[in-house]
């Protein structure tokens, strides 16, 4: 068979740890065997971006904008821990923050649905796409503790001098105070990047913010969402038969527990911090979970939602036998390969993309599986299998795929 032609490179952020090993073994035996692959390799390794300090991190963000399409392998966060381990000149930041921070992104999260592993909401039958908006709010807040009774005040001023004041509060005794933030411009990439997502997916988007009690901040989100909406994209959601559905936070909640699923819910920073850990939850797995950052500009970068695996990797060096499940970091690889695919009008990629895909799904519901679905899974046949047993058997299955 001649293997799967590409045009444009994909941007390869290589990481850390079990992932890595992982990473490595998913192009040997899924990948380079079919695809005549073509990436521009970063290696995001603690090593690598140590030795470049950081550098490399950034090199690897810009890259990502200039190809619109990266695939990314979990790295370590730095830690005091890690200070040590892997004796760092710095505690460098979260590539995941500093790429974020570049590409000014929307991360979507959307859980892998397989049978054998219900969901903890019956009625979910279809997934639930969490897009968090990830910048500003409570996570860039400035805090203070308020000591001895006294007057807080809310105080901006404008570049022309101007000032606008309001009284916070009048403390009688101690008490805290909180200051956050968003920008206008960082709110309507958010919605374009949602607005995007629901039309390349196809899937109604939901938006929710709390605008009655928050009647200037999050009602501007609210109206930056209904504006761009109905001037850019009310006609392409209309011919698509899709749907843009603003509601209260509250309400938000109950309809999704009572939903179907199978739509995107845009979330506020930390409404989407809490509610894709509850999601995900309910869903099943973290390793059941793709994430894909979406620029307003219509740059991609997929990875797995889970970490580097620490505790599977330390076995792994000692020599035993891992169950780690690949599943996310396949689906990193799938998407990635698809979104360039249709940017390249490479249908054979595309078909790859979903062969793949297809494959991973059928290997688990023939009950081969790594230990933490084991454990989940409802099917009578279920076998664990080790680390790289479990991408044989995928192969296996993405062979027939391919030749059909
Ligand atoms: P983690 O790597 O997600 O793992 C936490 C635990 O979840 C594992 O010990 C394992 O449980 C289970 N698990 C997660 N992914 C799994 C998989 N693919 N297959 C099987 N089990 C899986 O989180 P962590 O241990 O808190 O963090 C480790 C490192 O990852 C840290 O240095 C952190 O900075 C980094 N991290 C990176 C990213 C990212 O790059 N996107 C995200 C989160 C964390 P058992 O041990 O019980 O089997
Ligand atoms: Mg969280």
């Amino acid at each position: 068979m001649d293997k799967i032609k590409m045009m444009t490179p994909i941007v390869e952020m290589d990481g850390d740890e079990m992932t890595r090993i992982l990473w490595q073994w998913i192009k040997d035996i899924l990948i380079i065997p079919y695809v005549d692959l073509k990436t521009e390799y970063y290696d995001l390794g603690l090593e690598k971006r140590n030795e470049t300090n950081d550098q490399i991190t950034i090199d690897s963000a810009e890259a990502a904008k200039k190809y619109g399409v990266a695939v990314k392998c979990a790295t370590i966060t730095p830690n005091a821990a890690r200070m040590d381990e892997y004796n760092l000149k710095e505690m460098w930041k979260s590539p995941n923050g500093t790429i974020r921070a570049i590409l000014d992104g929307t991360v979507f999260r959307t859980p892998i649905l397989v049978k054998g592993i219900t969901p903890y909401i019956p009625t979910w039958t279809a997934p639930i796409t969490i897009a968090r908006h990830a910048y500003g709010d409570v996570y860039k807040n400035v805090e203070m503790r308020a000591i001895g009774g006294g007057k807080a005040e809310l105080v901006f001023t404008g570049r022309d001098g101007s000032e606008q004041r309001e009284t916070i509060f009048n403390f009688e005794g101690d008490g805290i105070i909180q200051g956050l933030y968003n920008t206008d411009k960082s709110i309507s990439g958010f919605a374009r990047s949602c607005f995007n997502f629901a039309v390349d997916t196809k899937q109604d988007l939901w938006f929710a913010t709390k605008d009655t009690i928050s009647k200037k901040y999050d009602h501007r989100f609210k109206d930056i969402f209904a504006e761009i909406f109905e001037a850019e994209y009310k006609d392409k959601f209309d011919a698509l038969g899709i749907e843009y559905f603003y509601t209260l936070i509250d309400d938000a909640v109950a309809r999704v527990i009572r939903s179907k699923g199978g739509y995107i819910w845009a979330c506020k920073n930390y409404d989407g911090d809490v509610m894709s850990d509850m999601v995900s939850t309910a869903f099943g797995s973290l390793a059941m979970m793709t994430s894909v950052l979406v620029s307003p500009d219509g740059k991609y970068e997929y990875e797995a939602a889970h970490g580097t695996v620490q505790r599977h990797y330390y076995k792994h060096l000692k020599g035993e036998e891992t169950s780690t499940n690949s599943v996310a970091t396949i689906f990193a690889w799938s998407g990635a390969f698809r979104k360039r695919g249709e940017l390249d009008g490479l249908t054979d990629l595309v078909k790859y993309a979903d062969a793949l895909e297809k494959a991973t799904i059928s290997t688990i519901e023939d009950g081969i599986m790594t230990g933490d679905l084991y454990l989940l899974s409802s099917l009578p046949n279920k076998k664990k299998v080790n680390s790289r047993e479990f991408l044989l058997a995928i192969d296996e299955r993405l062979k027939k795929c391919l030749h059909k």
